[in-house]
């Protein structure tokens, strides 16, 4: 299904050509987030059409030139980000390889890139030789498996980047996939207190989140976030994790709630706008901040063992479509076609 420009999907046939390094997945279920909706509908500056969108993959190996780390018949679940090993990004450690443009990452190149299937929405994907892969259990469900990627960011979010100690608290701004991830990540790590806030439409996220062990909800449309969890926590969190989606004044409510001398963790874009924000407030309370882009292989690590042994994860996909139907999914995922019972969505084969 490639994206030939924004909201228009049509279905090609792209031949699998042979390649002299890596290998084919042959895709089981491809989850949609956020990113990929903002791709869809063209909100991102960045993006070149047409290209194959999706990069939550899970597949079996079905070609390998020997070099991949699995053999042929493997189900895997791939990192989206591909790396080069030599560009500046690559040799500081830090995501966003610019060895191809414009993002070295599934999903996100175009097709024009050969060999062309980059991306989730289509029944084969080129593996790179330079991708990185990790095994998932046949028990695990192909929906269920797209999970471990917002999965794998939640615990790089909450635990690596946030430098979480047990017994510590964290406000998780934001109950989509990644905010909800963020929850199990942060709980599984020993967190004290866990709470998630959101909007309206976001209720049933919200109770998900209590039945995932969140101490407390708040649906920021109606109730101040800082006040219910003055009242709730009588303190303020060790960490606050902005996961909201394009949000500027989240950015705000964390730098504002989190304690002084605690960590905020921004994982969300603001639609590629200036913010202007109040700056002082990072030096008098010496906060530390950290900006984040997507999960690390320790995340991915950790999240393909969750997944084999959490059943709490088999019902966070709420949503899946074939793949003819990845408008409808893409259309789900923003939620236009509602949001009741929205958790989280996945293109299925
Ligand atoms: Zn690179």
């Amino acid at each position: 299904m490639l994206l030939v420009e924004p909201r228009r999907l049509a279905c090609n046939k792209l031949p699998i050509q042979p390649v002299d390094k890596g290998g084919w997945l042959a895709i089981e279920a491809t989850g949609i987030s956020g990113a990929d909706v903002q791709m869809w509908k063209g909100d991102r500056p960045d993006v070149l059409y047409p290209l194959v969108l999706g990069h939550q993959v899970v597949g079996r190996i079905a070609v390998s030139d020997g070099s991949l780390p699995f053999e042929v018949g493997t189900r895997v679940v791939v990192e989206p980000e591909l790396r080069c090993g030599v560009c500046s990004r690559c040799t500081n450690k830090v995501g966003g390889c610019r060895n191809r443009r414009p993002v070295n990452s599934y999903g996100r190149l175009p097709s024009t890139e050969p060999p062309g299937l980059w991306g989730g929405l289509a029944e084969f994907l080129y593996l790179d030789p330079s991708c990185r892969m990790h095994a998932v259990s046949d028990d695990v469900s192909a929906e269920v498996a797209t999970f471990i990627h917002p999965l794998a960011a939640g615990y790089t979010w909450a635990v690596e980047l946030a430098a979480l100690l047990p017994s510590e608290r964290v406000m998780v701004l934001g109950p989509g996939p990644r905010g909800l991830a963020c929850v199990l990540a942060a709980l599984g790590a020993g967190a004290e207190w866990v709470g998630v806030s959101g909007l309206d439409v976001d209720e049933d996220r919200l109770r998900t989140a209590s039945n995932l062990g969140a101490h407390l909800t708040v649906n920021a449309t109606t109730e101040d976030v800082a006040e219910s969890v003055a009242d709730h926590l009588g303190s303020r969190p060790d960490v606050v994790i902005d996961v909201t989606s394009d949000d500027p004044e989240a950015m705000f409510t964390a730098l504002d709630l989190v304690r002084s001398g605690g960590r905020v963790v921004l994982a969300s874009t603001k639609g590629n706008r200036p913010v202007h924000f109040f700056s002082d407030l990072i030096v008098t309370k010496q906060l530390t901040v950290r900006g984040a882009l997507g999960a690390t292989t320790a995340g991915y690590t950790w999240a393909s063992e969750q997944a084999a042994t959490d059943k709490r994860i088999d019902h966070l996909v709420s949503h899946q479509f074939p793949l003819g139907e990845s408008q409808r999914a893409l259309q789900a995922a923003a939620g236009i076609l509602g949001h009741e019972e929205l958790i989280s969505v996945a293109v299925t084969f």
